[in-house]
């Protein structure tokens, strides 16, 4: 089981599996005022960045799960660097149905709501290994800028512009859903840079280490052809954010 190879290609060298850069993750973990010993639940966890750096700062205990082999075991690599092993666990698996045997303090989805089926899905799935009175924690794009076209939309590589919303319209669909938002910090354009850009860089070693690879076209065409698709569009028209929730 794993996601598809590209993506453990492109996203190797990533720490963080999204447009937040190591300053937002602390921002979010001291915005939430989390106390020591609270327990975390991260579905899509990737290369684990979150929970073992939380762990480290703030002293949480967390479980993740991940469908990439790779970088869940980057994840408890980097768990180990951290000296928090014995605070933070990662399962390699499909997320999809994961509920905790003991209730969670935090629960959380960043970046990947697509395991619960959309944003509502996958806070109804959090919910269900989340303690009364806990945090919801949903990373998800939206548009910063409405797409003119359907076509500009598929070149954000959403399918559609009904994929995302604008931000006072994400929240306020939140809302709807019987939740507050009680907390939220958001990507920049400097943050894309940091997700989207990186790649390139991945791709061009990948490429030279890997010339007769049956990927190898596939990757050549993404690095000849992401820096324009990005710059005129994701980096344009797309927002991103981390959102804190907690049932009215
Ligand atoms: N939350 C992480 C990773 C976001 S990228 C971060 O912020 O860095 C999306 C992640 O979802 C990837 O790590 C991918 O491997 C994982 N993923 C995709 N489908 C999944 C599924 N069905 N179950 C668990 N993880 C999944």
């Amino acid at each position: 089981m794993d996601i598809p190879r590209i993506f453990n290609i492109t996203e190797s060298a990533h720490r963080i599996h999204n447009p937040f850069t190591p300053e937002n993750l602390a921002t979010l973990g001291a915005a939430l005022r989390i106390a020591p010993g609270t327990s975390v639940l991260d579905l899509g966890s990737g290369s684990g960045e979150m929970l073992c750096t939380w762990a480290h700062e703030h002293g949480i205990v967390g479980t993740g799960v991940d469908m990439s082999q790779l970088f869940t075991e980057q994840a408890i690599f980097r768990a180990e660097e951290l000296g928090v092993a014995d605070r933070v666990k990662f399962i390699h698996g499909d997320a999809a149905d994961y509920v905790s045997d003991e209730k969670v303090g935090i629960a959380a989805c960043i970046g990947a709501t697509w395991i619960g089926g959309g944003v509502a899905g996958t806070i109804e799935l959090l919910k269900r290994s989340l303690l009364d009175g806990g945090t919801i924690l949903i990373g998800e794009p939206f548009w910063r800028q409405m797409p003119p076209t359907e076509d500009v939309a598929r070149k954000c590589h959403a399918h559609s512009i009904s994929d995302y919303l604008l931000l006072p319209e994400l929240l306020a669909s939140i809302g709807h859903l019987g939740y507050d938002v009680v907390e939220m910090v958001l990507a920049d354009q400097n943050g894309w840079d940091r997700y989207e850009a990186a790649k390139w860089l991945t791709m061009r070693r990948w490429l030279e280490a890997n010339p007769d690879d049956e990927m190898a076209k596939e990757v050549r065409s993404q690095l000849t052809s992401e820096p324009e698709r990005y710059s005129a569009h994701t980096r344009e028209y797309q927002g991103w954010g981390v959102f804190a929730l907690m049932l009215r």
